[in-house]
């Protein structure tokens, strides 16, 4: 068996061309939608992430601006910061990006992002909004997973999901967005006992770790549809998902990394950027 390839490119095209035609009419009203990313780190794939987004924008006619702290910066810099974007009426769309300084977290900081302006879901409001079920932004690579699926027409009603990660921004909401579609979801992390055994069972797995090839044949069951998150660089320049290139051979349909949940989630920032600026109105 060779997995069918769920590719997110041509879905994210669709999403960022619709965004664009909205930013062009908000733009011509004099409120061009603006996204502010707030770094504080050197991490490489974290820069190129960041690099993507401004790209996307650009050529989405969104302007996005990178806030760079420096890998340094304390807490309350970045606080500073996100309250002070968080009041200017140019921004929309306002994001602080992971990894953070050490010693901080995301989940203490992204309190200080303006609730409406959180296009990536982070402000623990947002998270437990989510949660209970009422209106939000999701953080966009979970909701960028459950695009995907719809996307492709996988049934999730009744199936079994399982979720390997548990982080704030991926993890843990794509569980919640899964569970509103009815999914039954198992979260798996580190301390899972046997994650092959718990993975095995799954119609549907996401793999969000940040482990390259941590997700073998042996994790998958025959047929299964694979949502690779991971994304991480290689000594050679290139990026590498969570999931084992073997497993295209016993997976029924698999994200492919790069061009997989990655694009769409820029896309989907850009479509939570023009919404804000559209309600900020
Ligand atoms: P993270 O905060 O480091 O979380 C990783 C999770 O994986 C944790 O819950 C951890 O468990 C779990 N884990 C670690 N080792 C494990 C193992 N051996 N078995 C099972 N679980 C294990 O990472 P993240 O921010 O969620 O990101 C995950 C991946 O997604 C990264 O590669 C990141 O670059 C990628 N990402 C991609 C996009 C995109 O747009 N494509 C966006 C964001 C992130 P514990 O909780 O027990 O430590």
């Amino acid at each position: 068996m060779t997995a069918i390839v769920l590719s997110g490119t041509e879905l994210a095209a669709s999403i960022r061309a619709e965004a664009a035609a909205r930013a062009e009419e908000l733009a011509a009203a004099g409120r061009r939608p603006q996204l502010a990313v707030v770094t504080a780190t050197d991490d490489k794939s974290s820069a190129w992430y960041v690099r993507s987004i401004q790209r996307a924008a650009l050529k989405t006619g969104l302007e996005c601006t990178v806030h760079d702290l420096g890998a340094d910066a304390a807490p309350e810099a970045i606080r500073e910061r996100l309250t002070r974007l968080g009041a200017d009426p140019l921004v929309h769309g306002l994001m602080l990006q992971t990894p953070l300084p050490s010693g901080t977290t995301l989940e203490e900081l992204a309190s200080a992002i303006a609730f409406e302006k959180d296009v990536d879901g982070a402000n623990p409001l947002s998270l437990g909004r989510l949660a209970s079920g009422l209106p939000a932004f999701a953080p966009a690579t979970a909701e960028a997973v459950v695009t995907l699926l719809d996307h492709y027409k996988v049934p999730l009603s009744g199936r079994q999901a399982v979720v390997v990660g548990r982080s704030t921004v991926v993890g843990k909401p794509a569980a919640h967005l899964l569970l509103d579609r009815d999914a039954t979801v198992t979260v798996c992390h580190s301390r899972t006992a046997d994650l092959a055994a718990v993975t095995g069972t799954a119609d549907v797995l996401v793999a969000a770790v940040g482990r390259p090839g941590l997700i073998t044949a042996a994790h998958v069951r025959p047929g299964a549809v694979v949502i690779d998150v991971g994304t991480n660089p290689t000594p050679e320049g290139g990026l590498v998902g969570d999931v084992a290139p073997e497993v295209a051979e016993r997976a029924g349909s698999l994200t492919p990394v790069p061009g997989g949940v990655g694009p769409v989630t820029t896309a989907l920032l850009l479509r939570h950027t023009v919404l804000a600026a559209d309600r900020a109105g």
